[in-house]
């Protein structure tokens, strides 16, 4: 989402959505956002109106994305860069509980050091498939009481077991432990927060709950 900041560029860019599980979905979410009058999944958008700014329109328009499939199941979140242009979704078109709403500049990471081969070899037993575990390829619970870890992808199983048609978790019992997990929060945590993002701003006291989570 961008804004321009005056009658004639430059841009803004004042919103994003983050979180995505690869560029390929990144990339269609994009394209879809550009072109919602021409994607399948958004016949139901209705055209710009004369009274909505380009911004309001590309709010409404992402609002209407995170509700639908493939979407709304993704751990996305949706970021005020500049919070002076802050909207708030409309009573009829709320994210997914699992999608955060979050405030504050970010900016790609320098790419990690690949993990040492010490790290890589450390490992520990799946609390799922009893199979050894590594670094790279581990989930631990994030309830602070809990020593649960597990392979991604053997909790990843379990949580979907309840609904076998779907391909990604939204959430799930601890196996372990049996509090509730969100697939999202998982996911960000393993890797590292925000994945490829990190915050450049002093958080505000008006960031959401998940903010914690990430932190
Ligand atoms: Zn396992
Ligand atoms: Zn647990």
């Amino acid at each position: 989402g961008a804004k321009r900041t005056s009658g004639r560029g430059p841009w803004e860019m004042v919103l994003i959505i983050h979180g995505f599980p690869s560029d390929i979905a990144a990339l269609r979410f994009e394209w879809a956002w550009q072109h919602p009058h021409s994607s399948r999944r958004l016949p139901h958008v209705a055209r710009r109106s004369r009274k909505e700014s380009s911004l309001q329109f590309h709010w409404r328009v992402v609002s209407n994305m995170l509700r639908v499939a493939p979407w709304n199941r993704l751990p996305l979140t949706a970021r005020w860069l500049k919070q002076e242009y802050r909207m708030d979704f409309g009573p009829a078109l709320q994210p997914p509980l699992h999608v955060p709403i979050a405030f504050g500049s970010v900016r790609a990471k320098k790419t990690l050091q690949p993990q040492t081969r010490a790290e890589e070899e450390e490992t520990t037993d799946c609390f799922v498939c009893r199979r050894p575990v590594k670094v790279s390829e581990k989930v631990s619970c994030l309830h602070a009481s809990c020593g649960m870890s597990s392979h991604l992808i053997c909790l990843g199983r379990r949580f979907l077991q309840s609904e076998p048609s779907q391909l990604l978790p939204v959430e799930g019992e601890c196996p372990s432990c049996r509090r509730s997990l969100l697939w999202g929060s998982l996911i960000r945590h393993q890797l590292g927060c925000l994945g490829d993002l990190e915050e450049v701003t002093e958080p505000s006291s008006q960031d959401h709950w998940a903010d914690e989570l990430q932190m």
